[in-house]
């Protein structure tokens, strides 16, 4: 009986990190609280680092030590692809916090293969990547209809891939991509400026468009991925922009979409989250209330009114902090808010396809080469055994 209690102990609490996914309902505070870690080290942060606990997503992975008691000795918990938040217990056994960035390597190569099952299947075949095969297949899907491939008809990506700790990381990077169907050439290229797709004619191939959701009167904090402050020496980032108004103006929707959360949401206080079209997603944060007759599953159309800038939430001042993302990933709302037309034109234009020439030629060159060799890592691999100070 002893000795199973003890295999019990060992089974459940043996001294190794896990790698698990964040649950449902789960916040900051509710995590401090299963761990009996004084909820003073929230409310002792600053205000943005108060404003980074509440972007954590549920279902993301993050890693975690205990001891053989079961206290917490370290986490690391992502709320980006770039940044992430480290509660840690220092040698006088205090619990501290830091932002930390994400350690990863980054590869980038060219696969290219002839269809054989599907693009999707293929693509998986070949690498493995999941992220790739769903990017690819998105980065297509308003220019090219997939039921027409064939077998023995050329796919070429150029892309980047982040890997952590052995495994894929975050979204694939598309750089271009040719597909081939009955020798008809199709192209698709990111541009790094808006992040969005283009054609080979510097044509937009993702039409998305957002109007600013407010007048305001000035823009009190940009968008800041990770920037190393060199005063305080520690890393910040805010993942949003901070539209300066008085209390009670109106807020609209950006885009079209349906309401997917409306209620408090830790130190975003009022906040209502939107989902549109392309996998992306507006957070418009500090209400001080919303408008009546919304909810959660309610159609909005862009220029809709749906509440009131306040303060609520950890704020300074009345202002709106609008959050946009992508695939689940923080990317600058302002690099979007500006672009109006789907088209290229003047300057930017001749520079793009200047750009893609180059990309061009390199993609033509890879159909049908077999030497090109790709990353393949295996699926699921283990997590299990992982040092977590080698990632810090
Ligand atoms: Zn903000």
């Amino acid at each position: 009986m002893i000795i199973c209690t003890v295999l019990m102990s060992i089974f459940l609490y043996a001294n190794k990190t896990e790698e698990l996914a964040w649950p449902k309902g789960e916040t900051f505070l509710t995590y401090l609280e299963k761990y009996n870690i004084s909820l003073n080290l929230y409310y002792n942060l600053e205000k943005e680092d108060k404003e980074l606990c509440a972007e954590i997503v549920a279902g993301s992975n993050y890693f975690q030590l205990l001891d053989e008691k079961g206290s917490l000795i370290q986490v690391l918990i992502p709320i980006s692809e770039e940044m992430q938040l480290h509660i840690y217990k220092n040698n006088e056994n205090i619990y501290k916090f830091k932002t930390l960035p994400i350690v990863y390597q980054e590869i980038e190569e060219i696969l290219s293969i002839k269809i054989n099952n599907s693009p999707y299947l293929d693509i998986l075949k070949a690498t493995n990547n999941k992220a790739l095969a769903d990017e690819v297949l998105r980065s297509f899907s308003n220019s090219l209809n997939f039921r027409y491939m064939r077998k023995g008809d050329n796919v070429v990506i150029k892309y980047k891939q982040k890997i952590r700790l052995g495994k894929y990381f975050g979204q694939a990077h598309i750089i271009g991509a040719l597909i081939e169907i009955k020798g008809k050439k199709h192209y698709i290229f990111k541009n790094e400026k808006d992040t969005k797709y283009y054609d080979e004619k510097a044509k937009s191939l993702t039409n998305f468009f957002f109007r600013t959701p407010l007048s305001y009167t000035r823009i009190s904090s940009k968008f800041t991925k990770k920037r190393w402050h060199p005063i305080l020496k520690r890393y910040r980032a805010h993942l949003g922009v901070d539209y300066a108004a008085p209390r009670g103006r109106k807020i609209y929707a950006a885009a079209n979409g349906r309401i997917i959360f409306r209620g408090r949401k830790g130190a975003y206080g009022n906040t209502i989250i939107i989902k549109h079209n392309n996998g992306l997603k507006t957070l418009y944060a500090h209400q001080s209330k919303f408008r009546s007759g919304l909810r959660v599953g309610s159609r909005v159309k862009k220029g809709k009114h749906i509440g009131y800038v306040g303060s609520t939430g950890l704020s300074s001042g009345p202002h709106l902090h609008l959050g946009l993302y992508k695939y689940g990933r923080a990317i600058n709302p302002l690099k979007i808010i500006k672009i109006t037309k789907n088209k290229l034109k003047g300057k930017s234009k001749k520079e793009f396809l200047r750009y893609t020439k180059r990309i061009i030629n390199i993609l033509k060159q890879s159909i049908n080469n077999q030497a090109l060799r790709v990353t393949k890592l295996e699926r699921n691999s283990s997590s299990s055994n992982i040092d977590l100070n080698s990632v810090l």
